[in-house]
């Protein structure tokens, strides 16, 4: 059967009349379902089409408020669609429940806003839930709340796993219809487990969806398939394949135009590459916009009517990451501190702040090929563009602090800094009262950093073990799930740098609560969070 948007649906119409029963991707019929979800009383029965409309054509419906039944996800409770950027997962899912007003679940604001934009209803699922992303989170919190039939929960993969497991329950207990929209390719999630093999466990119906609406040009698609699900080697690999040639800076600088976007992995070399370009800018286009990033200290001011730097003193609603232009004159003046702290030039953005944006011709993406640090970013540069040749590959900025002298390694240093480490994580889960059975050792260290090859398991940079107190490529264990403490095969190594993030996107979730964090952040240490990421 094909469905509207010109996608193979696989049929779950069988021949021995199981139509809309609810039938699992694995066969397993609809009384097993039942068992799963003892709270919803009809199964799935509302949403199935009546005997004499199955085999209905589905133009038919087009014109109609009800869901397609083209599609066969509509009458699951828990459904997932898995594929790449631009595979069209979240507008096949608004369209097919366009009747039933469906909430939209984005992982940060201006995703929301987006949306909103294009008339669905979205908000962050931390706001939903009104949930920090700090503590457990408990029903309690939204007693008195309007819950939504339909629920599309965008860029699933961005959620970690224990939050995921939680708030579907709920959901699904209430007899929400939730359908997941993700991809397995994106960078996990930062603080937490991908949940991808356990929703896809989980769900009563998976697909995976290969279509690209986005890429406007064969040689990407190719290269996306080719690097899609990849490790960084191979992304890599096929990515320098594809464009093999890359700029020295000063070469790429003679090229660039204020429009264009740099993705790079660091904020070391994205603030260098910002401050040259600035210089470059003024000198080269007196004329042309200049873009400014929106990047409130305080998180929570957003969603609000924020004052845009320049001579007309207009107000526009933004959320974070939001981009707008101003004269050079005003840019200036915006570096120079007249305008607040809120603000930072545009013109490069780290991988997670770029997530969800699609670049449109001629707007080209410069890819900063540091060599070692590219954690998925070459997929999430070919998921925004439409043509190959919007592509390009640049070298990082001279004088960037990444490429600063490290200190020698010394065995007897590295074991000191280890044990250091160890004993102030051990007091701090102490201090939260966390339970950790299988305590942390030297050797426990020593295999881990075997496994992830000395690499951080975020942004992929070597770490070190004996460095400078405010070096941000030192080593640094973090938890895996929050419930336990860094107990063994509950850690990952990362580097301070991405360690940093994590605190700091865990506390940016609190604009949904208002809560304080439970770990005590003082305004200093705050401050170097924001400065970090
Ligand atoms: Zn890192």
């Amino acid at each position: 059967m094909q469905s509207i948007f010109g996608l193979r649906a696989p049929s779950y119409r069988s021949e021995d009349g199981l139509a809309g029963l609810g039938v699992r991707r694995d066969g397993v019929d609809s009384i097993n379902m039942k068992a799963c979800y003892p709270a919803r009383p009809q199964g799935c029965a509302a949403y199935e089409p009546k005997p004499e409309h199955c085999g209905a054509p589905a133009s038919a419906s087009n014109d109609s408020a009800a869901p397609s039944h083209a599609d066969p996800w509509v009458s699951h409770a828990l459904s997932y669609l898995n594929g790449g950027g631009g595979s069209g997962k979240t507008t096949r899912a608004n369209e097919a429940f366009r009747g039933r007003k469906p909430l939209v679940f984005t992982p940060t604001h201006r995703l929301a806003k987006e949306m909103r934009s294009r008339g669905v209803d979205a908000q962050t699922y931390h706001s939903f839930f009104r949930w920090s992303g700090q503590k457990d989170w408990t029903p309690d919190r939204i007693r008195r709340k309007h819950i939504p039939p339909v629920v599309i929960w965008d860029e699933v993969c961005t959620v970690p796993r224990a939050a995921l497991e939680i708030f579907l329950d709920w959901l699904v207990q209430r007899g929400v219809q939730v359908v997941c929209c993700g991809d397995q390719g994106q960078p996990r999630p930062i603080a937490g487990a991908s949940p991808h093999a356990w929703l896809k466990e989980r769900c009563d119906y998976y697909e995976e969806i290969t279509v690209d609406h986005r890429s406007r040009c064969e040689k990407l698609s190719a290269l996306k398939r080719a690097i899609r699900l990849q490790s960084n080697w191979v992304q890599c690999k096929e990515m320098r394949k594809a464009l093999p040639r890359c700029r020295g800076w000063a070469n790429f600088v003679g090229v660039w135009h204020p429009r264009d976007l740099l993705l790079v992995t660091r904020k070391a070399p994205r603030d260098r590459a910002q401050k040259l370009l600035f210089e470059h800018h003024k000198k080269s286009f007196p004329d042309e916009p200049v873009p400014l990033l929106y990047r409130p200290r305080d998180t929570r001011l957003q969603n609000i009517l924020v004052p845009i730097p320049g001579p007309d003193m207009v107000n526009e609603e933004l959320v974070l990451n939001d981009v707008v232009v101003v004269s050079v004159e005003t840019a200036q003046e915006v570096l120079n501190g007249e305008w607040g702290k809120d603000w930072d030039l545009g013109y490069a953005m780290t991988v997670h702040s770029s997530q969800g944006l699609t670049i449109e011709e001629p707007q080209k993406v410069w890819i900063v090929d540091d060599y070692i640090q590219w954690s998925n970013l070459a997929y999430l540069a070919v998921s925004r563009v439409q043509y190959l040749h919007q592509l390009h590959r640049c070298c990082p900025p001279p004088g960037t602090d990444d490429h600063a002298p490290r200190l020698a390694y010394d065995e007897n240093k590295a074991c000191k800094n280890i044990a250091r480490k160890l004993q102030a994580y051990k007091r701090a889960d102490a201090a939260k009262d966390l339970k950790c059975n299988l305590r942390l050792r030297m050797k426990d260290i020593e295999a881990l950093k075997k496994k992830q090859r000395n690499r951080c398991d975020s942004c992929n940079i070597e770490l070190l073990w004996c460095y400078e107190p405010k070096d941000t490529r030192q080593f640094s264990i973090v938890r895996i799930g929050n419930a336990q403490g860094h107990a063994r095969g509950n850690v990952r190594l990362l580097c301070l740098e991405c360690s940093r993030k994590r605190v700091a996107a865990a506390f940016t979730h609190c604009e949904a609560t208002k809560d304080v964090p439970s770990e005590n952040i003082s305004v200093d240490q705050l401050q170097n969070l924001f400065d970090s990421i």
